[in-house]
């Protein structure tokens, strides 16, 4: 316990040499707490649990980060590995720390597989933006470091498992970060478990030529240090060999043995200021041959992740080559934490050259302008990827979207079809509505059924990517011919009953085919769907049919045929007639009529009439159930009479629908929309609750015609778990 106590205070020395305005108090009590948090836990190696968060936090320190990143970084692992939760930490240490140390937690739970590399930068980029901040990046970076440097303890399995996933996401993460000594380490680190023989083969390569390295490293570092001292530049020289990754990767990218791999040896030459770095690149190339095209200028032009040096490389005293690296101070601490040194070393740098060296941070800085480096750190928030969301399938593949991106937008990225037949959506394991946002590392299965009516044009509004949106276009094109054969086969027939040729026409289906062919069109459905579209007119078809069905009759003389054929059409009749209520009673004029509440019947119904005892005529659909059982009670029988509709169309008819669905939010919503889309003229609409997880939704509404009613029927049932639309009341 000792050991745990001193480097607590080891830590705490550490925050308070940079940050002399540290609350001590508040980091002992962080400390104190994850200890008892932790207490019953130990590592690997067998010292206690805490030892992990404070060399974490160690690492959190030396990247210069505040003090709420290192308390975080001291409560890291306790959501996770203990019983304490959010509110907790919230209360305790306030809730910019809760934040950080459940952001890590979240980062922690991903579940990293071996995938492509497309996936990778996918899966990195996730992780940057469901960190959100900035900071817990840096600390679940400082956990992996510390784990990596610890990982000895673990299984075989585990230690590669770890290394991998460290050298895909970790290292690359560090690098676009500008954490150049981080990354190193990880990816040293990585490979010593990845692939410990070739680790072992460079590491004692290197050892058994350690004193040659030595000396030669020495009498360079010496030769520079006398010139630039002689030239009166203040500066520090090192010299290093290069990281083992860097090498490994040059053997076997190169297929070389290590003696073949030259330049492995490097320098750096640490100056105040920019104008020396390129005086001393001068004193270099003159005591040194520089070797052509190797000199690299990334002051003038910095890399992305903000790195900064003058890089060259020349020839030695023995033809040995080495690099060379000139920078700044400000540079070097840039290069060694990245965007950590960002606002610790912020004091006193040109802001605005600074902002453009960093530019996918720059918007951040512009709105930062008058705050301290401390409030700056708890604003950064990582926006590099505000307008995209990634989120996993449940293999885990990682799927870009757009922000804002729905279970819509996830089912149509995965393949038109499974957006197609999509009839529900699960986000972490919950079933949710389909307008639900998506949010970084989301886990999403999209339930899919060969019974899906298909898309809805509502979805056209929730969803949020253009690919998406096309394909469920396309397929309401489709359903759009669908819709029009439906509508252009029910004129038709209205049309063909018009003129009494219903029962001719389907009783003489041979002459379909030269009809056809006369209207140019392939089969019967693209004939409705023209009629439905308004390409061609439903007299138009009948007169065709009559032509032919007079042809058809001629040679055999048939007299019956021909009759039926040149019987007066309805709308002979109708002069006779007149119209009440949009209904013709055969026989009667100015007579009442009413529509029956049973069946309410539309223009396009078959319908009967009933007299009634003091009100008229009451109108009833063929099929309904009042007017098949009266039928049957001879008392009634001659009570029921013929009517047919008036052809005036402009009237509107009130009907009822019931619907049955699973019961849902929005659901009522979902309903009114679609009858708003779809302009019906609704009088009322009621939703209730009934057994078995399932909703009923009464909707009372005027329409014109029977093709309207069967448009709404279609538009309600293509609603998001919308089981059934009938008509008729419950
Ligand atoms: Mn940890």
């Amino acid at each position: 316990m000792d050991n745990v106590r001193e480097a607590y205070e080891h830590l705490e020395k550490k925050v308070l040499n940079y940050n002399p305005g540290l609350n001590i108090q508040r980091l002992r009590s962080a400390f104190e707490f994850a200890e008892n948090a932790h207490r019953t836990q130990t590592r690997k190696d067998g010292s206690p649990y805490i030892t992990h968060p404070i060399a974490a936090a160690e690492i959190v320190a030396d990247m210069g980060l505040d003090e709420d990143a290192v308390i975080a970084c001291l409560l890291h692992d306790v959501i996770e590995d203990t019983s304490i939760v959010y509110d907790e930490i919230a209360k305790k240490f306030g809730v910019s720390v809760a934040n950080l140390v459940d952001g890590v937690t979240k980062l922690t739970r991903v579940v990293y597989t071996t995938k492509e590399e497309e996936q990778m930068e996918n899966l990195r980029k996730m992780l940057m933006a469901m960190a959100k901040d900035i900071r817990v990046i840096l600390i679940k970076i400082a956990d992996r470091l510390h784990n990596m440097r610890t990982m000895e303890y673990h299984a075989e399995k585990k230690r590669r498992e770890k290394a991998l996933e460290t050298m895909e996401i970790y290292a690359p993460i560090a690098h676009r970060l500008g954490m150049q000594k981080i990354k190193w380490e990880l990816e040293d680190l990585s490979l010593l478990y990845l692939d410990p023989v070739g680790y072992r083969e460079i590491t004692d390569a290197l050892e058994s030529r350690r004193e040659t390295f030595d000396s030669f490293m020495q009498s360079i570092q010496e030769r520079i240090s006398e010139r630039l001292e002689e030239s009166g530049i203040k500066c520090k020289v090192y010299g290093r060999i290069k990281h083992i990754y860097s090498i490994y990767r040059k053997m076997y990218s190169q297929n070389k043995e290590l003696s073949e791999v030259f330049d492995l040896c490097a320098f750096r030459v640490i100056v105040d200021s920019i104008a020396d770095c390129y005086n001393v690149l001068g004193h270099i190339h003159d005591l040194f041959k520089p070797v052509l095209g190797r000199f690299k200028d990334y002051i003038g032009t910095p890399k992305p992740n903000m790195y900064q040096s003058l890089h060259t490389t020349v020839i030695g005293t023995e033809g040995i080559p080495f690099e060379v690296q000139i920078r700044t101070w400000e540079m070097h601490h840039t290069a060694e934490y990245g965007i950590a040194a960002h606002w610790k070393y912020k004091e006193g740098i040109d802001r605005h050259a600074d902002e453009e060296k960093f530019a996918w941070v720059r918007s951040l800085l512009e709105a930062q302008q008058d705050t301290d480096a401390m409030d700056f750190v708890q604003e950064l928030k990582i926006n590099m990827f505000a307008d995209e969301v990634f989120v996993f399938t449940p293999s885990g593949d990682v799927i870009n979207l757009p922000a804002g991106a729905t279970p819509i937008d996830f089912a149509y990225s995965i393949h038109s079809a499974v957006g197609n037949r999509m009839t529900g959506a699960k986000v972490n394991g919950r079933m949710v509505p389909y307008d639900t946002e998506l949010q970084n590392g989301d886990i999403v299965e999209i339930i899919t059924s060969g019974a899906s009516k298909g898309p809805s044009r509502d979805w056209l509004s929730i969803a949020k990517s253009s690919e998406a949106r096309s394909k469920i276009k396309q397929w309401l094109k489709k359903e759009k011919r669908e819709e029009n054969i439906i509508h252009g086969k029910a004129a038709f027939e209205s049309e063909l009953r018009r003129n009494n040729l219903m029962t001719t026409f389907t009783e003489r289906e041979d002459i379909l085919p030269a009809i056809l062919k006369k209207l140019s069109f392939a089969t019967l459905d693209d004939m409705y769907a023209a009629i439905g579209f308004g390409g061609m007119t439903a007299t138009r078809a009948v007169n065709r049919i009559r032509d032919e069905l007079i042809k058809a009759a001629k040679p055999s003389h048939d007299k019956l045929l021909l009759d039926r054929i040149n019987q007066q059409p309805a709308e002979a009749q109708q002069k006779v007639g007149k119209a009440s209520n949009g209904i013709i009673v055969e026989g009667v004029e100015n007579c009442l009529v009413k529509f029956s509440r049973c069946c309410a019947p539309v223009p396009g119904d078959d319908i009967v009439g009933f007299i009634t005892k003091g009100y008229g005529v009451s109108v009833h659909r063929s099929d309904c159930p009042n007017y098949l059982n009266s039928r049957a009670r001879p008392e009634e029988a001659d009570r029921w009479i013929r009517v047919s509709w008036a052809n005036s169309g402009k009237e509107s008819y009130q009907t009822v629908l019931s619907l049955t669905a699973k019961d849902r939010e929005h659901l009522v919503i979902d309903i009114a929309t679609t009858l708003a889309a779809i302009k019906a003229k609704v009088r009322a609409l009621s939703v209730r609750e009934i057994e078995g997880g399932l909703a009923v939704a009464q909707i009372s509404m005027e329409v014109g015609d029977r093709d309207e009613l069967r448009f709404a029927i279609n538009k309600l049932s293509a609603i998001p778990g919308v089981n059934e639309v009938r008509r008729g009341g419950v």
